[in-house]
């Protein structure tokens, strides 16, 4: 069994507190929830192909058994004592990793301009689905590709990759009293900004990356400013953060233009929900997804100073 990692309740660099990583181990019930809940996820669904993708053992089983409920149970039942072995190893793993974590939460509080005003911890659990999800102030890593023998993405950066959607959440409560983003343009706000982050210094070095690409549905997406060639989202938003590097502030005028392209925003996920990674590889729907949006005629935006 994964011994659960107990941690003191927090840590403090240079007067920064830093948060806590608490590595939870793998339950046979919460996966089989994790899983009942992306497979029939309403905002996600394009995590069903996601799943069965990596998964297509537990499609067949789906197709077959009359009570779907049943069928995932006995899936992940049998995953789990299948793969014990990996499944602990990773764990185990990603404990001593989220040890060795200090420097790139304290790059990360800098990169946002963020600090905790209280010595938390997030919760991380290992997962045999295929991306990571999050809830509140806990996420879950995969490990799916340990238990097929590949090589699996580090865990420090899925870990800052998560908590760096905790912090921008939690820095929205107050930007946001003045209007709420749909759950769209919020969506592609956070995997845009941690993708910009990611490749920026100071988090670029501590988490030793290089061109990191994101989240896959914020890569093609482009916007375009009057009498200025198209940009890709992720490249503007670097752009401006390099300018800047006041992060809070920046924020604050991405917020007001991703509000301001709710419309658009929310045209772009029906689309990656219906058709996924297909964008990537059919040229009309690539050209689609990545036609530019457009910021010049927004209202609310004229006093904004705009690149
Ligand atoms: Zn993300």
């Amino acid at each position: 069994m994964v011994r659960a990692e107990l941690f003191p309740a927090g840590c403090i660099i240079k007067n920064m507190i830093l948060p806590k990583i608490k590595i939870q181990r793998l339950t046979q019930l919460s996966e089989i929830r994790l899983f009942y809940k992306f497979l029939n996820h309403p905002q996600y669904p394009n995590h069903k192909n996601l799943i069965y993708n990596a998964h297509p053992k537990l499609r067949v089983l789906l197709e077959s058994e009359v009570n779907s409920k049943a069928a995932v149970k006995k899936y992940i039942k049998n995953m789990i004592s299948a793969h014990r072995t990996a499944i602990e190893k990773a764990a185990s793993d990603a404990a001593i990793s989220a040890r060795s974590l200090k420097h790139c939460l304290e790059a990360l509080g800098k990169s946002m301009g963020f600090r905790w005003r209280k010595p938390i911890a997030y919760v991380a659990r290992p997962t045999l689905l295929p991306f990571s999800p999050f809830d509140k102030l806990s996420f879950s890593f995969s490990i799916l590709s340990r238990v097929y023998g590949k090589e699996l993405e580090s865990f420090s950066r899925i870990a800052i990759h998560e908590i760096s959607h905790f912090v921008l959440f939690e820095m929205l409560k107050s930007i946001e009293k003045q209007g709420k983003l749909s759950s769209d343009a919020r969506h592609y706000l956070k995997e845009a900004v941690t993708a910009a982050l990611f490749n920026e210094a100071p988090l670029s070095r501590a988490l030793r990356i290089e061109n990191y690409p994101g989240n896959p549905e914020i890569r093609l997406l482009r916007v375009k400013f009057p009498s200025k060639a198209p940009l890709p989202l992720v490249k503007w938003i670097r752009d401006e953060y390099s300018k800047s590097s006041n992060f809070p502030d920046l924020l604050i005028r991405l917020v007001r233009i991703f509000r301001a392209s709710q419309k658009e925003l929310g045209k772009k996920r029906k689309m990656w929900n219906r058709y996924g990674k297909k964008i990537f590889e059919e040229r009309r729907l690539r050209n689609n997804y990545s036609r530019p949006i457009l910021i010049a005629k927004k209202k609310g935006l004229e006093k904004l100073s705009l690149p």
